[in-house]
């Protein structure tokens, strides 16, 4: 089994720590922190402290090094890593500039070892469904997605607040949501993007922002997150010309309304006190219909028998180098509109087919 090494034992880095040992996919050989109080924590939990990044690669039985670091140094201890040998996870977002990630993939090709990042919110059901819904065909042409994070307890943590470190919400929730977009909507190519960055508790970094993608054959994706709402709008809304879905909460199902007649759709009106309006009247049940995709079971740890598969030959890594450029030239577009106001083209790029 390829033994494991994570570097950083923080929030993350002990969340990977614990599902390996839960679920064994691969060996934990040990972490490494550069904080005491961590590395005391991980010798409480039983597991072996490396004394220096540079032991962690000296160590030939270590075939594989997750970093869980701040988002800044993902790009140098990755390098070094592969540098050293050993195969790559790095936690997302896996650089700060597409230039960035383009020299780590260089010198994972050089070097001959995998490198990938750690999107484990392909395995969140939510995306899963909605990922259903827009290919059922039930919804007729779909024309719009939307995927939503709204939480009221601003930034979260210490470094996130920070531009130097890589923080703010694009970085941190924004990449999981415009990978899953990908996910969805993998038919067509990204023509535009338009953002707008918020600054209600954070002068520095994004604090939240409305991140609209317009995609050929007039599709377009609103993704959002805020971190001062204090009322969540619905987790996914997806309109086509034939039904609507929505998923309220990750816990939940997702419900489609679907349309049975374009034909005779006449409904009482509601009476508002501007006066009455049919147009805005809800159809009834004589001309849609309500039908459920229910929660599907997901196990996340997918992710490491697939990449553990990978090193050896026998599987294609489920997040490629492709993939993770296509999502970072994302947020980059979206940080260069903000600053213009703007939207702006994006010239987009072919990547492999996504299983899910
Ligand atoms: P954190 O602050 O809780 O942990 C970071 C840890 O890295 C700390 O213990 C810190 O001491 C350590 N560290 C800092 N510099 C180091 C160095 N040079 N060498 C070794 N250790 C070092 O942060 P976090 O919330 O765990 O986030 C870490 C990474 O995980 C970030 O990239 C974040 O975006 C990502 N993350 C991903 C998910 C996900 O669902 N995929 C969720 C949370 C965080």
């Amino acid at each position: 089994m390829k033994r494991c090494v994570i570097v950083g034992y923080g929030g993350m880095g002990s969340w990977h720590a614990r599902h390996i040992l839960e679920r064994g996919a691969v060996e934990l050989a040990g972490i490494y922190d550069i904080k005491e109080e961590r590395v005391a924590l991980a010798r409480e939990n039983g597991i072996y402290a490396y004394p220096s990044f540079e032991a962690v690669l000296a160590d030939e039985s270590v075939e594989l090094v997750t970093i869980a670091t701040p988002n800044e140094l993902h790009k140098p201890l990755a390098i070094a890593a592969l540098r050293a040998g050993k195969n790559v996870i790095s936690e997302k977002p896996v650089t700060l500039s597409s230039e960035d990630l383009a020299e780590i993939c260089a010198v994972a090709n050089e070097c001959g070892k995998l490198f990938t990042a750690h999107q484990n919110r392909r395995w969140d059901c939510d995306y899963r469904m909605i990922r259903e819904a827009y290919h059922s065909g039930k919804l007729g042409k779909v024309t719009s997605v939307e995927s939503r994070y709204h939480g009221s307890r601003g930034i979260p943590g210490d470094w996130r607040g920070k531009k130097e470190h890589g923080g703010g919400m694009i970085f941190d929730w924004g990449i999981h949501l415009i990978d899953q977009m990908f996910g969805i909507v993998d038919d067509r190519k990204l023509l535009r993007v338009y953002c707008k960055c918020d600054h209600i508790t954070n002068d520095e970094v994004d604090d939240g922002f409305k991140l609209d993608l317009y995609f050929e054959g007039d599709l377009t994706a609103r993704i959002e997150v805020g971190t001062t709402n204090f009322i969540s709008l619905p987790r996914f809304y997806i309109t086509g010309v034939d039904g609507t879905g929505w998923v309220n909460d990750w816990k939940d199902d997702c419900r489609l309304v679907l349309c049975r007649t374009w034909e005779d759709k006449d409904v009482a009106p509601v009476v508002t006190a501007a006066g009455f309006t049919k147009t805005m009247a809800p159809r009834d049940e004589k001309t849609t219909v309500e039908e459920w995709i229910k929660r599907p079971e997901t196990e996340v740890h997918e992710f490491y028998h697939n990449f553990a598969a990978a090193i050896d030959g026998k599987a294609t890594q489920f997040v490629t180098h492709k993939q993770l450029m296509r999502s970072m030239r994302v947020m980059e577009a979206a940080f260069r509109s903000d600053a213009l106001g703007a939207p702006v083209a994006f010239e987009d790029i072919e990547t492999e087919p996504r299983e899910f």
